[in-house]
């Protein structure tokens, strides 16, 4: 049986990772901290013979005993939200932590691919993104801390690759949606179903102008799935290319979800991007990979998902405890 090492198990895309793993008849090593992941995301898998999970921070040395086939890196921070909260955990598990993982995949040689994002282009002077951009990122601003870490993140897998001969994949994910996405991450999505949920005017940031470009949670996995099996070491960005600004999303929200509740307008973060959409050309040519759930399907089921937690999860607009704990 290949055995499989996931970082950010409990986390949104970690656990679908999890479930797809499973699926595919592979042991599955789990691993996360729980700093932003939650364990009712893989509890549903405890009970299976071909799934441990270890309590782990990865930016702390990684053993695993045994032999290793594959390594996935998804442990990280991944909100606007979250960067501003646990700045220099973001840093150290994109930075520190891609480094021990690099280790242990040379050491057990096994194959291993990182999580990149669409935030190594920054706000996009190129569009759409095609991975030949080389980006567009304020080192010092508030997202820096994941930007930066993630582009450190692509250099060091790139020498592991060069240097040590090591099988390396990496993914840049755009914006990916669907069940398991933390109701309170300060994200459009969760954030706007939340308050059509409670009865609260939808929050739109800036003038709403700025466009996003939303893929399903899915789609998502196919193609990191697919990256993982195939034999392109290059970066690959998988997302969807359909575009939409965040006022139009908004109305989409207002539709599907039959709140009477209105838009207001909030400030814009500082260094939102106001462009994202993929290229995905590669991923069309390398994978033969394209998503195939549309957004009202996708956010349909979505919604779904977000209507079945508790009353109780949904007033909980901040329940994280950063106090001591979390400043290393
Ligand atoms: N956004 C918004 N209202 C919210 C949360 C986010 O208008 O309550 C905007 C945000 O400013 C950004 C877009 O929605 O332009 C997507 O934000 P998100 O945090 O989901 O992802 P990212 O900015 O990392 O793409």
């Amino acid at each position: 049986m290949k055995k499989v090492l996931i970082t950010g198990a409990a986390g949104f895309l970690g656990s679908h990772l999890c479930d797809r793993f499973i699926k595919e008849g592979f042991h599955v090593i789990a691993m996360d901290n729980l700093i932003t992941g939650d364990l009712k995301n893989i509890e549903h898998l405890f009970k299976l013979e071909n799934f441990e999970y270890y309590h782990h921070d990865v930016t702390k040395f990684v053993h695993v005993p045994g032999n290793l086939d594959y390594i996935l890196h998804f442990a990280s921070p991944a909100s606007p939200i979250d960067y501003l909260k646990i700045p220099i955990q973001t840093l150290k598990v994109g930075a520190l932590g891609t480094h021990n993982l690099l280790g242990l995949a040379k050491e057990k040689n096994a194959r291993i691919l990182i999580a990149s994002t669409s935030e190594i282009y920054g706000d996009p002077l190129v569009h759409p993104q095609t991975e030949e951009y080389y980006g567009n990122v304020n080192t010092i601003g508030p997202r820096g801390v994941y930007d930066e870490a993630k582009r450190f993140q692509e250099s060091i897998t790139m020498a592991y690759h060069r240097f040590h001969g090591v099988e390396t994949r990496i993914v840049r994910i755009f914006n990916t949606y669907g069940p398991r996405m933390r109701l309170n991450d300060g994200r459009v999505i969760p954030a706007f179903m939340g308050q059509a949920l409670r009865g609260e005017d939808l929050t739109v940031f800036g003038d709403g102008s700025q466009t996003r470009s939303f893929c399903y949670v899915d789609d998502e996995i196919e193609g990191i799935y697919r990256l993982l099996m195939s034999d392109y070491s290059d970066p690959v960005n998988v997302g969807n290319p359909h575009e939409i600004t965040i006022s139009e999303f908004a109305e989409e929200i207002i539709k599907l979800t039959g709140t009477t509740q209105k838009v207001v307008y909030k400030e814009l973060p500082q260094d939102d991007p106001m462009q994202r959409q993929p290229d995905i050309s590669k991923a069309k040519e390398v994978l033969g990979w394209e998503p195939k759930v549309g957004r009202e399907e996708g956010m349909k089921r979505t919604f779904e998902y977000f209507k079945s937690l508790s009353k109780e999860d949904l007033e909980k607009t901040e329940h994280r405890d950063f106090t001591n704990r979390n400043r290393n």
